[in-house]
């Protein structure tokens, strides 16, 4: 008798998502919005990061949208945190 669990597969890869966020003051003063791709989990705790609903932001000189997240275990994740992780290497301790 062979019955797979798919629950416990999903805990080897954390999922991966791609979100808009604004990019780090640049030198002439804008904030473009940038795609970026990072582990959806929460850098403080390891759990899930929240849903992803598109907000209004301002760039510094025009509207634009970007997304935004609620994490369920209530840390707050900065874009230029995200931004930074997205940006890093990975898979390389100590560097
Ligand atoms: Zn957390």
């Amino acid at each position: 008798m062979t019955q797979l669990t798919l629950a416990g597969l999903s805990r080897t890869a954390p999922e991966r998502r791609t979100v808009r966020i604004r990019a780090a003051t640049r030198t002439d003063g804008s904030r473009p919005v940038i795609e970026i791709t990072v582990d959806w989990v929460c850098p403080a705790c390891g759990g899930p990061r929240g849903e992803v609903f598109a907000t209004p932001d301002f760039d510094g000189r025009h509207p634009v949208e970007v997304d935004a997240w609620a994490n369920p275990c209530g840390h707050l994740d900065l874009y230029a945190d995200v931004e930074r992780e997205a940006l890093a290497p990975t898979g390389h301790p100590g560097g």
